[in-house]
């Protein structure tokens, strides 16, 4: 689970990790009015506004009227995702950029073309930077362990920093047994060049932030920039936290972080039935029972020319209640072109599974290619069952068959 900026922060600072003022907004009314009264009015010489959506690169990114896709200008500049506001009448010039945000549509390189709209913004003050760093840690999946990676690239992309100057990023693995010790800390800082104060500062910075991930059942926590200002004070400028969605019977309060408008409606509903659906952005919807079959289902269709348009584990049961909610969950995605199900019969017998699909069907209008694959116990009668049925299904023998049969229909389309 993704939560915003403003949400993070409050949270980390719950656990001591230094933060800067900052308030969470909702219209430019608000924006121009906290942005008078608690920064200008209270000696504020610097603000920043920072639209709030769960991508991150909002400072590169540009914010575009949703209808005509044009880049909205405030006093001859370009908006982006993150100002800073420096000068007189702050809170003038906030509401300004406030106005031309919300409602608006946020494209940044991690949204893609598509952008997020901004419903929130939050109203920070200005920090003094001498250096931005980053900084992170999340679950390994390779070792099983924490990790933290830090490096003096901040503000920049880790993906790049990985890709072009990998000796740059700083590598620590916490050792579940012993923890996170002392000396991993000043090891880090001493990697990244920090001395005197800011040293002794980012020490006790990691070290809440270590505490407030464990805490938190956090299963990533990014900083970036973690900032060390002029006065040797080491501040998260940004956070990007994501939850252990297991743990989320430990932390009721978790529900009221979800902010619906920044997920997929497809997969909201389908999270309703309890159904593990993805949705991707290709155009052959799939419909598998297993996670190990759905991810060898969506290499198949790739591989046959096609694009998955999601991924969906329907689980072992395969019912008709949830064939049914599946199929309709794919067919309002406008991108679908046909749809494969493929599903082995291990304890769910195929002739089950194929009168449950032809009962789901009889409830979801399906006017495009349904290539049916069931292997298993029973195989041969469900073949026979969807055959004999009067809706039209593409039977295929084999995972083979069914390639070749989602290939004639892509080829088709
Ligand atoms: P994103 O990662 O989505 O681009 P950030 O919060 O990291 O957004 O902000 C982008 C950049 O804006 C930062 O790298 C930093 O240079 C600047 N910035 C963000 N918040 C502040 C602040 N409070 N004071 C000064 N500069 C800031
Ligand atoms: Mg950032």
């Amino acid at each position: 689970m993704n939560i915003h900026e403003h949400q993070a922060k409050d949270l980390l600072k719950k656990y001591g990790v230094p933060v800067l003022k900052s308030q969470v907004v909702f219209n430019s009314e608000e924006a121009g009015k906290i942005a008078k009264e608690q920064f200008e009015d209270q000696g504020s010489k610097v603000i920043v506004i920072k639209s709030q959506i769960h991508a991150g690169g909002r400072g590169k990114g540009k914010v575009h009227n949703p209808d005509t896709n044009e880049v909205n200008v405030v006093n001859g500049k370009e908006v982006r995702g993150v100002t800073v506001i420096t000068g007189d009448n702050l809170s003038g010039k906030a509401k300004d950029i406030a106005q031309a945000t919300f409602g608006q549509k946020l494209v940044t390189i991690q949204t893609g073309e598509a952008g997020s709209i901004v419903n929130r913004m939050l109203i920070e003050d200005g920090a003094n930077i001498e250096k931005e760093f980053y900084l992170s840690m999340l679950l390994n999946r390779e070792t099983g362990r924490n990790l933290i990676m830090a490096s003096t690239e901040g503000g920049v992309e880790i993906e790049e920093v990985a890709a072009k100057t990998p000796e740059k990023i700083i590598k620590e693995d916490i050792d579940p047994t012993t923890g996170f010790q002392g000396y991993q800390a000043r090891s880090i800082a001493f990697g990244l060049g920090l001395e005197g104060t800011a040293f002794k500062n980012f020490v006790k910075f990691i070290t809440k932030l270590v505490n407030a991930y464990n805490e938190l059942d956090c299963s990533m926590l990014e900083i970036n920039p973690l900032v060390v200002t002029k006065e040797g004070e080491v501040i998260a400028l940004d956070c990007k936290m994501n939850f252990d969605d297991n743990a989320e019977y430990r932390h009721p309060y978790w529900k009221d972080l979800k902010d619906e408008s920044e997920e997929d409606p497809l997969e909201l509903e389908a999270a309703k039935y309890h159904l593990n659906y993805i949705k991707l952005d290709g155009n052959v919807g799939c419909m598998v029972n297993g996670a190990g079959l759905a991810m060898a289902t969506m290499d198949m269709i790739q591989l046959s020319g096609g694009k998955p348009a999601n991924f969906l584990d329907v689980g072992g049961g395969a019912n008709v209640e949830r064939i049914a909610n599946a199929f309709r969950i794919m067919m309002s995605d406008p991108d679908v072109e046909a749809v494969l199900i493929n599903i082995f019969g291990g304890i769910v017998r195929c002739d089950r599974v194929a009168e449950g699909i032809i009962q789901a069907l009889k409830t979801v209008e399906v006017d495009i290619p349904v290539i049916v694959r069931l292997d298993g116990t029973n195989a041969e009668l469900a073949a026979e069952i969807l055959e004999k049925s009067d809706l039209e299904f593409n039977v295929a023998k084999n995972f083979q068959d069914a390639s070749r049969k989602v290939s004639e229909v892509v080829e088709a389309a």
